[in-house]
């Protein structure tokens, strides 16, 4: 398997290379040259086997210059005991023909778990075979999510350190607690003094900074990125479309061959693209549906074929969708064009003027796949609220775009294929949200009292990540000027 970059298709490396270089010198995205193919057979012998199985068999069509036994390693330590399901993302059936995908069950209740539990293994199998001998620091800046499930992702790999800027102000009282009790002896957690838009700009500039650079070089480090562009977070996402239509078959939803419809939550778009390659590997998939929230730029565009950011930035109770620029959609253009030197000038359009246009040849090739839909706020609570009455089940604001968007689909097409609706958060992430929307007073703003409140409402349990914070020890009380970044990363490495 080789990959080459979105703007060059000459470039040609390993899944090793890859994962270790993150992005390409060019600016684009690192994608396999050709998407490989399963047949009936595969498929069928992937059913009786554990999530694990099911994910060492998908890897390997893509990781091919891992061994075996390098991918199972990963695997069994990426998806073990830190995930409170045996079936690590386990389906849900809310209705007639219709499944939950349960994304959620890792140690920070969020679905970059599902990716960022095995990048760090890749990661370091991915250094053990290269010529490269430098240690590795992942720098992240968060609004939230990300940054925990980073550091729970990285922690104790040996020969890898791990920092993480967050918004002072500006992360939920859960997440914030998540941050600063963070244990792991290679993790560092930094507030900034800024918003997130701060922390991002800072370490952007530290990764552009030539000589910060050097000097990490000449100190046996060197920099990397955990964020959703690396190859190696997006590879992991796509065994779940497996598994979930594996086990829809064991629940007798389907039977093997049948065709499905997969409703994804969208921001980055990293989640609904991995769906796209498992459609593309030959996984029975129908249409897969774009939901997005009042950042509607997605909609837009699989409805006009205009790309434009330029719109008001919307602040929204599904705050992990709140996107303008979603960097994976480069990758789908990539494969549905085969043209290197197109994509270098819409991204360069983008760059420049904030938007692009594809042809009408080309959306319509698009819409054969992709269907695509949003929801406003008030529509959002409205379905927290008709899930918990009508199937009684308690989603969090992510999932609740991701459903009612499934079924104003449903509705408008009167396409009756059967549904998965990816479920991207536990509800207890998002206590005070989901709690108004059920229309529950809420008397209390302290946020761990909120889960008690939930947990009234809701039969799954608390999980356990969340109800150990409060009383897990504070560990990383450092705040720094957006300025003083490239030295608190000195200081913590000791350089
Ligand atoms: C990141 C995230 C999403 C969006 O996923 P993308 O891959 O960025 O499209 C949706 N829901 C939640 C809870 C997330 O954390």
């Amino acid at each position: 398997m080789q990959y080459i970059s979105t703007r060059n298709d000459k470039i040609n490396l390993t899944a090793a290379q890859t994962i270790i270089k993150g992005i390409a010198d060019d600016g684009g995205l690192f994608v396999p040259k050709n998407i490989p193919q399963i047949n009936d057979a595969f498929l069928c012998g992937l059913q009786p086997l554990s999530y694990q199985e099911r994910a060492g068999k998908i890897l390997s069509l893509y990781l091919t210059d891992y061994s075996p036994e390098e991918i199972k390693n990963c695997v069994s330590n990426a998806y073990g005991k830190q995930f409170d399901h045996n079936a690590i993302a386990p389906i849900v059936k809310i209705s007639d023909s219709q499944y939950l995908l349960e994304l959620w069950h890792g140690p920070t209740s969020a679905f970059k778990d599902m990716a960022l539990q095995l990048l760090p293994r890749l990661l370091i199998t991915a250094r053990k075979k290269s010529s490269e001998k430098k240690d590795i620091v992942i720098l992240v800046a968060t609004s939230g999510d990300t940054g925990k499930a980073a550091l729970e992702g990285f922690r104790d790999i040996p020969h890898t350190k791990i920092i993480v800027f967050y918004p002072g102000s500006g992360v939920s009282a859960i997440q914030r607690r998540q941050m600063i009790t963070q244990k792991g002896s290679n993790v560092d957690v930094i507030a900034i003094d800024g918003n997130f838009d701060d922390a991002q700009s800072g370490v952007k500039n530290i990764f552009n900074d030539k000589n910060f650079n050097t000097t990490l070089n000449n100190n046996g480090y060197e920099l990397s990125s955990a964020n959703s562009i690396n190859w190696g977070r997006l590879l992991p996402q796509i065994v779940y479309y497996f598994s979930a239509y594996c086990d829809m078959v064991n629940n007798k939803a389907i039977v093997c061959g049948d065709k499905i419809n997969c409703t994804v939550p969208t921001g980055n778009f990293g989640d609904i693209l991995a769906g796209y390659y498992a459609k593309r590997m030959g996984l029975p998939i129908n249409k897969l549906i774009c939901a997005s929230n009042s950042n509607n730029v997605l909609t837009e565009f699989f409805q006009t074929g205009v790309y434009d950011k330029n719109r008001p930035f919307i602040k929204t109770i599904s705050p992990s969708m709140d996107i303008l620029i979603s960097s994976n959609l480069e990758r789908l253009l990539y494969h549905v064009t085969k043209n290197a030197a197109k994509i270098t000038n819409w991204m360069n359009e983008l760059n420049l003027s904030g938007h692009y246009q594809i042809d009408k040849f080309l959306l319509t090739k698009l819409q054969q796949s992709f269907a695509a839909d949003w929801i406003d706020e008030t529509a959002t609570a409205s379905a927290i609220k008709n899930l918990y009455t009508t199937c009684h089940y308690v989603a969090d604001p992510h999932t609740a775009v991701a459903w009612q968007t499934a079924q104003n689909y449903r509705e408008k097409t009167a396409d009756t294929t059967p549904m998965l609706i990816l479920s991207t958060a536990s509800p207890y992430k998002f206590n005070d949200s989901v709690l108004s929307a059920l229309n529950v007073k809420i008397t209390s703003n302290n946020d761990f009292q909120l889960l008690d409140v939930l947990k009234k409402y809701n039969t799954a349990p608390i999980p356990i990540g969340l109800t150990s914070l409060k009383t897990a020890p504070i560990l990383h009380k450092n705040i720094c000027k957006t300025e003083k970044m490239s030295a608190e990363i000195k200081n913590y490495l000791k350089i």
